[in-house]
């Protein structure tokens, strides 16, 4: 849940997830309607379908118990190289440091390099001994990652609170590396288009958008576009900007009536609906039942 959340928005929900499914077990015998619905509004999705495989996988393969190797935590679905690192360190205690942008920064400023021209794996070999010396790896890699996060912050970090500084070659050097900046994400154009049964306050909703994201869950047809053109046949209702699984957004909403619904939808009431549909078309179901 807390990958590309925040804390405060997953308490929550990491609280009524763990009422329903207390176990791994009761996890493995759920089904993804139901555990869709309890992630409903968390977005980011497929966490929730790894997690119900993942947790399938470890009960029916694993005598429901993580693998205690990288190669066989990383089969598991969702679960990559930071992950399968972070679980190995923090439930098993061993000698391994999951890297994600924080502890990069770390590194990079205490060697006074840009973090591109280092090695990450090659260093952690080389500096074994020194990075490994106690049994309580969980708490090294957790501090890693909260140091990066709270005095090695990626502006202005807090050098002059910092217990090591004085090995730290960024703050005792005159010539500090600069870091590369990130690329900012760029907005894309899109035409969303709302079928609307306006007697039985009615959205058509479909699974078969194939736009890589939100794939599989109920949208409106949604289609990218290059140009700003008013679409023939179609009302312009409303534009605006959403951003979702790091894509910006930029989007046109348009709507007609109908009475037939187009193949390969479901109609879903625009007021409350019982089956899971994520935030996004929520969003676009509200905007679009203010139509009179
Ligand atoms: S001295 Fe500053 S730059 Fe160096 S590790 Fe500490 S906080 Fe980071």
């Amino acid at each position: 849940m807390l990958q590309q959340t925040q804390v405060k928005t997953v308490i929550p929900y990491f609280k009524v997830f763990l009422n329903n499914f207390p176990t791994l077990k009761s996890l493995s015998l759920s089904n993804e309607t139901r555990v869709l619905k309890l992630w409903e509004g968390l977005g980011y999705y497929r966490r929730a379908r790894n997690l119900l495989a993942t947790s399938k996988i470890i009960v029916n393969e694993h005598d429901s118990k993580l693998p205690k190797n990288l190669i066989d935590i990383k089969k598991l679905p969702g679960i990559g190289d930071y992950t399968a690192n972070a679980l190995l360190a923090f439930i098993y205690e061993h000698p391994t440091i999951a890297i994600d942008g924080n502890v990069k920064r770390v590194f990079s400023r205490i060697l006074n390099k840009n973090e591109k021209k280092i090695n990450f794996d090659k260093l952690i070999e080389i500096n074994k001994k020194n990075l490994f010396k106690v049994k309580r790896n969980s708490d090294f890699v957790e501090a890693l990652m909260e140091f990066g996060a709270l005095i090695c912050k990626p502006k202005e970090p807090k050098c002059y609170n910092c217990n090591i500084k004085n090995m730290c070659k960024y703050f005792k050097s005159d010539k500090k590396f600069k870091q590369t900046k990130t690329l900012k994400t760029k907005e894309k154009k899109y035409n969303i288009f709302c079928y609307i049964d306006k007697m039985r306050n009615k959205i058509a909703l479909t699974k078969k958008n194939n736009l890589g994201f939100l794939d599989k869950f109920y949208l409106p047809p949604i289609k990218e576009s290059n140009s700003n053109k008013k679409i023939k046949n179609w009302n312009f209702h409303s534009n605006f900007k959403n951003s979702i699984s790091n894509k910006k957004l930029n989007i046109n909403l348009y709507f007609k009536f109908t009475l037939k619904i187009p193949t390969q939808h479901k109609w879903f009431s625009l007021k409350k609906n019982n089956e899971f549909i994520p935030s996004f078309t929520k969003k676009i179901l509200k905007q679009i039942s203010k139509i009179n």
